[in-house]
């Protein structure tokens, strides 16, 4: 791809790898396939396709979306991709296909709301065990990874707390155990951690957030051995969950990549300004963000980011009270879930998941989630303006 043997960089990747204009009429952007089925020549030429388990129907193959999964892939360092159509629709299709009744998986104790709810109130309903361990200490492994143990599952940075876990150091323990590890990476996109580098087996990504970047759909993938990913592909996605990413939604994830590494480095110098800022503020209690020195995980952040993404969370000294005041005074940033997008966006998720109780009495803040916690997503404004903004904000407090 660079006219000799160097291997292309990353941006020159994810603008250009696997796709050859001359192969779609010489067009220089990928093209959308907006087609449910195939047609082919003969019964027989059906059959060898279906041999093979190549393209007979959209709920697994599209070349728009085929193009985006060869590109994942290769961004993540990984043999294979299989994308599907949310970050939840990972989660689930990665799971269901890959344990049975009588597994177990160990999980980090602190999990994105809706993964924390798949993991304690989901899998158990089907009889596979769910180990809640505190991953910020590898050694709490130790004693927990029995036979029956089959994945140890994580985010890094964790969602909504940016706690740092060492990929490395679980991943020693756990295939020394016989168990798989599952990183869910996407608080930092491949531009910024590759956790196959690292040791982890399968990668886990929402679609929706960095790595597309515009906040205008949704979409999932999970990148890993090329044997797993066609067990995903063949097990979880075509009959279990049928979660299939639409193509004009993997399009839009393409347009989004070419521009990841741009993004990524001024998400990551916006944050790190931010978070000295906050750090240094009196009404501010505490902040996380991977790339503060003061921060528990930083070692660990350093050998395995990047950058410190733009992922913070913080606590005001007036708590939950003042988490709410504050964010009421903002104008640029939005108070909105979600996250990764150019637009800043903040939440409360003590004041959501309180809200949610008038209608779900069982609604409950995952474990480590404290009322006071406030998550910024920061975004690409200018700084000077995010910085004015958070000030009058907590000026309100
Ligand atoms: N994983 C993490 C870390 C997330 O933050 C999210 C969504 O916020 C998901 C998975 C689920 O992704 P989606 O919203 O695309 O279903």
């Amino acid at each position: 791809m660079t006219g000799s043997n160097r291997k292309a960089g990353f941006q020159t990747r994810a603008i250009h790898f696997g796709f050859d204009p001359a192969d779609h009429h010489r067009a220089v952007t990928p093209p959308i396939y907006m087609t449910s089925t195939y047609a082919f020549e003969s019964v027989e030429e059906a059959e060898s396709v279906a041999e093979a388990a190549g393209a007979t129907y959209a709920r697994e193959h599209n070349p728009t979306t085929a193009i985006l999964e060869g590109r994942l892939a290769e961004l993540e360092g990984g043999e294979a991709c299989v994308a599907v159509a949310s970050g939840m629709g990972a989660v689930g299709t990665l799971l269901l296909s890959l344990l049975s009744q009588g597994d177990a998986v160990v999980v980090h104790s602190t999990l994105y709301s809706n993964t924390f709810a798949m993991a304690h109130d989901g899998l158990p309903r089907f009889g596979i065990r769910v180990i809640p361990v505190d991953l910020s200490e590898p050694a709490n492994l130790d004693g927990v990874l029995d036979g029956s143990v089959k994945l140890v599952y994580f985010e890094t940075p964790v969602n909504p707390t940016a706690q740092i876990l060492d990929i490395a150091a679980i991943a020693a323990r756990a295939h020394a155990a016989g168990a798989r590890v599952v990183v869910d990476s996407t608080f930092a996109s491949p531009a910024v951690q590759r956790p196959l580098e690292h040791g982890a087996d399968i990668v886990l990504h929402s679609l929706t957030k960095y790595i597309n970047g515009h906040g205008d759909m949704l979409g999932g993938a999970l990148i890993g051995d090329r044997e797993t990913i066609a067990r995903i592909r063949g097990t979880g996605l075509r009959y279990i969950t049928g979660a299939t990413l639409s193509p004009m939604a993997a399009f839009l994830v393409l347009r989004g990549l070419k521009t990841l590494k741009l993004r990524m480095d001024v998400h990551g110098a916006n944050a790190l300004a931010i978070a000295r800022r906050l750090a240094a503020d009196p009404k501010v209690a505490w902040v996380s963000y991977p790339f503060l020195e003061s921060n528990p995980g930083y070692a660990a952040a350093r050998r395995q980011m990047a950058n410190g993404s733009a992922m913070m969370a913080f606590g005001l000294k007036a708590g939950f009270v003042g988490a709410r005041r504050m964010m009421d005074g903002l104008e640029v940033i939005s108070r909105a879930v979600s996250l990764g997008d150019a637009e800043s966006l903040i939440m409360h998720p003590a004041s959501l998941t309180y809200a949610r109780r008038r209608t779900k009495p069982e609604a409950k803040l995952a474990t480590g989630v404290g009322e006071d916690l406030v998550r910024l997503s920061v975004g690409l404004e200018d700084i000077e303006d995010l910085l004015a903004d958070l000030e009058a904000g907590l000026a309100r407090v």
